[in-house]
């Protein structure tokens, strides 16, 4: 009988030796049979297209896309890209067709449905968003298109936040958007889900926000992840947020996304999110 080998996957970035998509990837093709391997390709930081042609002419069939290289990824999937990249402004998945590369960007959606698995209300969800950066900008029409009757975008230099606010002026969801700085937000309103957007809790700190923020039963998420509270966190649970969350689930939401766009078939995430749960809190 003839040998088939296993079809290859791999995240590609600088750097990318700690990413956890290899082993989430691994548990989706052990939970639903399918016969691939998956690892890390990193490049230099000038090499990202050589490196990623490179992968694909070897019969490579398919890459995520990690920092710093999303915007690249977006620059070479131009008229061949899903509606959820070209709005994100970035690319995270990657695939040939008939020797095209083709792209997508899956955080949106990873977040979303991460916040649906923590009960958030979203139709109903007056949400602040924290950060304008690569991470912001793909979550937001994702948010809106969710139902959130007003996202409200803020960033350490306010400016950012109104640039991003005005590059979606022209959208159907638009007036239900708006922008500002942390200090305004000291003028009592309150919001039922705050996502920190900003990469803050890498190094350990909390955004600057002011305190009272959280509607009674309010979320607060961090895209970061980790094994303890981040600092986002446990600013918001000094600050009344009844739940809090990390990324962890965002990634694996999106990795599954990538997954049914590569394999046709929508793993789930649960298990493997509890897996890696597991093991951050056994290496801390
Ligand atoms: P980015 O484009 O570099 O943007 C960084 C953002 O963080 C900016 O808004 C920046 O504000 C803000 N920031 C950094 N340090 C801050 C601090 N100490 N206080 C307040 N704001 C601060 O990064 P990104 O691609 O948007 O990613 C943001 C974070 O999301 C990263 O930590 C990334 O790991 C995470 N992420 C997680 C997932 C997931 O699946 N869980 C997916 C995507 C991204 P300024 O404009 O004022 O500098």
């Amino acid at each position: 009988m003839a040998q088939t080998s296993p079809s290859r996957y791999a995240v590609i970035g600088n750097p990318v030796g700690h990413s956890k998509s290899p082993q989430i990837h691994t548990m989706f093709a052990a939970q639903t049979g399918q016969d691939l391997v998956y690892g890390v390709l990193p490049a230099p930081l000038d090499g990202f297209r050589q490196t990623m042609q490179d992968f694909f002419a070897a019969g490579g069939a398919g890459l995520n896309v990690t920092v710093p290289f999303k915007l690249d990824a977006f620059d070479l999937t131009r008229g061949r890209q899903s509606e959820r990249a070209a709005t994100a402004g970035a690319v995270n998945t990657l695939w040939m067709v008939d020797g095209a590369l083709h792209g997508c960007n899956t955080d949106g959606v990873g977040l979303l449905h991460d916040l649906q698995r923590l009960g958030a209300d979203l139709p109903r969800a007056r949400v602040l968003l924290v950060g304008a950066g690569g991470a912001a900008r793909g979550v937001l029409l994702p948010l809106l298109a969710s139902g959130c009757p007003q996202v409200h975008v803020v960033n350490r230099t306010e400016s950012r936040a109104h640039d991003l606010v005005r590059a979606f002026a022209g959208h159907a969801q638009a007036p239900r958007l708006s922008a500002g700085g942390f200090a305004a937000l000291a003028d009592g309103r309150q919001w039922d889900v705050v996502i920190n957007a900003t990469a803050s809790s890498l190094s350990d700190a909390a955004p600057a926000l002011p305190a009272g923020l959280y509607a009674r039963e309010a979320l607060a998420y961090d895209m970061v992840y980790g094994a303890q509270a981040t600092a986002f966190m446990r600013q918001a649970h000094r600050d009344g947020a009844a739940r809090t969350a990390d990324g962890l689930g965002m990634l694996v939401s999106q990795a599954a996304e990538s997954f049914f766009i590569w394999r046709g078939i929508r793993p789930r995430t649960e298990p493997v999110l509890a897996a890696l749960r597991a093991q951050l809190q056994a290496a801390s």
